[in-house]
């Protein structure tokens, strides 16, 4: 077998208890497109746990942040890594008093919050030492050869050049591969929609999240006064923001069912807050007026007939409780 047929394998068949080995094969990997093959000649090369570690806070850092993704089947005890990261995003969104989602690259979580990002590294580093490297290599239980070398408890691992190289020759493949198993895994864990989506876009740079002002005019229409739907007071002063009921993170998608004014303040201090009972009732009941006007004003384009689809189908209350699992 080639190294990329054994890589493969690996990832095909690595288990579903967490999504560790995912993460170190994309690291991993993503080291090998970066290593500079024309200035660097050695027949070997040393990775250090160290700048695996690096990359892997980054993969948490966004799955997490952005769709509060669950990396493991155990809710009571999860993932070391998770616990790690989760501390630095807590600690980073006390420091900046903001509770947006944020990519990694656009943070100083580094400098900002030195001494969690340090520890979280340790963290990991120890994580990625005990559960990982080794147990990377065998699969039920057999060790498959010819991949990397590396000795228990070391802070490094030695690959071959040209192993490297083929990592890096068909990266493209090997990223899909992981990012597909990855998502198998997440599927079990998770119950939320668009996963696959959700794993991919986080490769690119940009998380993009649409303007929502084409919404307006329809909210408008059954809330000409604009109340905030989450406190109940008229928005004066301001240009109303629009809210997702059901949090973005969770739905990553953006419908006229699911969207109401908001005061920017209160807007930003819900965050990704699950609604209560009451909000569901109160959005059904919007939603059947709302929809009730668009008809009669004779307006049909596709916002309207996805708002009847979703009252037809029960989507507020049927996202409301399966985005609490
Ligand atoms: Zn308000």
């Amino acid at each position: 077998m080639t190294l990329l047929e054994k890589w493969l394998h690996i990832i095909r068949n690595c288990s579903f208890d967490n999504t560790y080995k995912a993460a170190w094969s994309k690291a991993i990997t993503e080291i090998a497109v970066e290593y500079d093959f024309e200035n660097n000649k050695q027949e070997n090369v040393e990775i250090t746990l160290l700048s695996i570690a690096q990359k892997v806070i980054r993969y948490y850092w966004e799955q997490i942040s952005f769709f509060d993704l669950k990396q493991s089947g155990n809710p009571v005890k999860p993932p070391v890594i998770v616990s790690a990261v989760k501390e630095l995003i807590t600690s980073y969104q006390a420091k900046t008093g903001s509770f947006k989602p944020i990519k990694w690259f656009k943070t100083n979580a580094e400098d900002l919050c030195k001494q969690e990002y340090d520890k979280a590294i340790k963290d990991i580093v120890k994580a990625l030492k005990a559960d990982v490297s080794y147990r990377f290599l065998r699969i039920e239980g057999r060790e498959i050869e010819g991949i990397y070398e590396y000795e228990q408890k070391a802070d490094c691992l030695y690959i071959a050049a040209d192993n490297l190289k083929q990592l890096k020759d068909n990266s493209l493949i090997v990223f899909d591969a992981i990012n597909y198993r990855w998502t198998q895994m997440l599927e079990n864990f998770n119950h939320s929609p668009r996963i696959s989506k959700k794993v991919k876009i986080i490769d690119e740079d940009n998380i993009r999240r649409k303007p929502l002002n084409k919404f307006s005019a329809y909210l408008n229409i059954e809330n000409p006064e604009q109340l905030c739907f989450l406190c109940g007071y008229v928005i004066v002063e301001e240009a109303p923001a629009i809210d997702h009921v059901i949090p973005w993170s969770y739905l990553y998608s953006d419908d006229l069912w699911n969207l109401v004014f908001a005061h920017q303040r209160c807007n930003s201090s819900k965050s990704n807050m699950i609604p209560n009972e009451d909000m569901i009732v109160r959005l059904e009941k919007r939603n059947s007026v709302l929809l009730n006007l668009l008809q009669k004003s004779g307006i049909k384009d596709k916002h309207v007939s996805e708002l009847e689809m979703a009252m037809d189908n029960n989507y507020v209350r049927k996202f409301w409780i399966a985005c609490q699992g």
